[in-house]
């Protein structure tokens, strides 16, 4: 059976001015997920849901909501409702008058609803977001966090199908902020809506998520579920861009077999080019510290922070510097080797970005002889 689709974008283009700013986005949305627009600032997120809620026009390009163009229709038509970073509520309205606001303009079978029915849609979206008894409250007086929840509630005393937030918790401050991430993700599931929502900030995107659209210079980069995008990211973008990478230049000398920092792995890829010049993407954590004598490739400790949790150290191997996790202490100055699995070795096509992360300055004199290279035998 076909899958249903709330939302869909079909190849949305922009421009302002000259530069590209939305170049070609598809995209599916399922009715009731957790979708969650991620990248760095500019990549287009924002006019993404602008184009969505009906504020913007696409230059070229369809959105569809439950199958139909809704290219035409004004934004206060559209099913969907938006929540911005700050949270404009009415000022001079109190906290029941600001829930109540869209309700009043609100027609069932062409009649307005009546106080009692708005009394009772403003109570149950205050007991929703947490604000049971704040009706008389000044908005003025509140906190960010209550700001922001008045605004949550008035959004959806309407009943949206889509609620689209946009970088809804970035003013508040990392703790206020958790909190509200599991709560918002608890309104979304008790609602059964669909949820899209933008944000910058990865850890964000990864736990809020149901799948996670990452974007960079107005294209996606990838769509998957926060699992697949932080363990399978498609290119040293997205590698970069979800948590801490190692990206280093390597070569495919057959499939299975990786060469990068002066040796030969075995990896789990196939399917490239014999020698074809590759990104090779590594985590902090998967990277396991054992004696030189024991190593894959050895190298000097440089630093060393505690996190907490765990240490952070910059390793020098072959003058790349290396980011290694570990639970254990060694301290700078130390010779360590390591080892890595075949599963953590992430050997993806080169891609523009290639070069732009990590020190990779050792490597550019292997690279230069590329086509030297003989495919080692192991
Ligand atoms: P941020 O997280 O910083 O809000 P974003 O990914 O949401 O970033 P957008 O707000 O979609 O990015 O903006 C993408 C680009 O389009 C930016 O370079 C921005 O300056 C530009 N832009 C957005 N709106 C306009 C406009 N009305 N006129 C001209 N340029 C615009």
């Amino acid at each position: 059976m076909e899958e249903k689709y709330i939302i869909q974008l079909k190849d949305i283009s922009k421009k302002f001015d000259d530069d590209v700013i939305l170049d070609n986005i598809s995209l599916n949305i399922k009715d009731g997920e957790f979708i969650t627009f991620l990248g760095p600032s500019g990549c287009g997120k924002t006019t993404t849901l602008r184009i969505i809620a009906g504020f913007l026009e696409a230059d070229s390009g369809q959105v569809l909501f439950e199958g139909k163009d809704i290219n035409s229709l004004p934004p206060h038509k559209r099913q969907v409702n938006t929540i911005f970073q700050r949270y404009q509520l009415f000022p001079h309205l109190n906290v029941y008058e600001n829930i109540a606001f869209g309700l009043r303009n609100k027609k069932v079978n062409g009649k307005k609803l009546k106080e009692k029915e708005i009394s009772k849609k403003v109570k149950e979206m205050l007991a929703l977001v947490n604000l049971n008894g704040f009706e008389r409250r000044d908005t003025a007086l509140l906190s960010g966090g209550q700001q922001q929840r008045v605004a949550i509630a008035r959004a959806l005393a309407v009943e949206p199908r889509v609620l689209l937030l946009d970088e809804p918790l970035a003013a508040l401050d990392l703790k206020l902020r958790k909190d509200m991430q599991v709560e918002l993700k608890n309104i979304q599931k008790r609602l059964g809506i669909t949820f899209i929502f933008v944000t910058h900030d990865q850890q964000e995107a990864l736990s809020m998520s149901d799948t996670v659209v990452v974007m960079n210079e107005g294209k996606i980069q990838q769509i998957g579920s926060p699992i697949d995008i932080y363990n399978e990211p498609k290119n040293a973008f997205v590698a970069d861009f979800i948590g801490e990478s190692n990206i280093l230049d390597g070569i495919m000398l057959d499939d299975f077999k990786a060469k990068f920092s002066g040796a030969v792995f075995q990896c789990l890829d196939k399917g490239f080019k014999a020698k074809e010049s590759v990104d090779i993407v590594i985590r902090p954590e998967d990277v396991d510290v054992v004696p030189v004598e024991e190593g894959m490739i050895s190298g000097v400790i440089t630093s060393n922070t505690f996190k907490g949790v765990h240490f952070e150290m910059i390793v020098d191997i072959q003058n790349f510097k290396w980011m290694i996790e570990t639970t254990d202490y060694y301290p700078v100055g130390t010779k360590i080797g390591i080892k890595i699995d075949p599963d953590s070795i992430h050997v993806m096509k080169k891609s523009k970005y290639s070069g732009l992360y990590g020190d990779y300055s050792s490597f550019s004199d292997e690279l230069e002889h590329l086509s030297d290279i003989e495919v080692e035998e192991e």
